[in-house]
């Protein structure tokens, strides 16, 4: 099974993939996580896509395709891929299709989390992870037992660049204009199944509310 999860920032698609991914044993590949560790590895792209991403801009499509492509080639899980991030223009949900054709594995469903701008800006702003084991927490919905430290490995924890107030409007911006159009672009695909949930709902439900609906 292959699905895009989409959504807004915030929405709380990486919180649904974790979930989804051990449910189905499907392979997670998360485009931010993809270019937040090309960035760390110092590669010469490095800085090049920090412009993009501290900015809250959506990095150049040319770019995106090769990198997402080659994630893509080299994964797979016993339950397929859940792509999360990626696609988030049309240009790249072409180059997706054409990759998945070729290898005729096509895409199975889309999954939509909605959210509100206001619980939007309220989730990113607040949410802090740690840098050593990845964790993530928000400092009123679930802080760590000590402040500012990770409960696992005690590492202080850090805000993402991107996770402030005037970032986060930018990459509201970026979504409605260059995401959103991409919705439309899969909803005129009438083989593949579209699921909406209501990202404001409890985590375990809208899972399960997802799991149904893709099983
Ligand atoms: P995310 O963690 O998904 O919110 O992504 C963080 C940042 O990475 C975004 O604000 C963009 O700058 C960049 N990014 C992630 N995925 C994409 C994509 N598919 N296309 C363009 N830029 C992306």
């Amino acid at each position: 099974m292959r699905v895009v999860l989409m959504g807004p920032p915030g929405s709380g698609k990486g919180t649904q993939a974790e979930q989804l991914v051990s449910r189905f044993q499907m392979k997670h590949l998360s485009s931010g996580d993809i270019f937040r560790q090309t960035r760390a590895s110092g590669s010469d792209l490095a800085d090049k896509l920090a412009e993009y991403m501290d900015a809250g801009k959506l990095i150049p499509d040319e770019i995106v395709v090769e990198m997402m492509a080659k994630a893509i080639a080299s994964a797979d899980g016993p339950g397929g891929l859940l792509l999360d991030g990626f696609p988030r223009t049309v240009a790249q949900a072409e180059a997706l299709d054409e990759q998945l054709a070729q290898a005729n594995t096509p895409l199975d469903a889309i999954v939509l989390l909605t959210c509100d701008d206001a619980t939007i800006i309220g989730r990113i702003t607040g949410r802090r992870s740690c840098p050593s084991c990845g964790k993530v927490y928000h400092v009123t919905f679930m802080p760590p037992a000590n402040e500012g430290v990770c409960d696992t490995c005690g590492t202080e924890l850090t805000q993402r660049d991107d996770d402030t107030e005037s970032v986060v409007s930018q990459r509201l911006d970026a979504y409605r204009n260059q995401t959103e159009p991409v919705l439309a672009y899969y909803k005129a695909k009438t083989e593949l199944k579209m699921i909406e949930a209501d990202g404001r709902d409890d985590p375990k439900a809208i899972c399960q509310e997802i799991a149904e609906a893709l099983a």
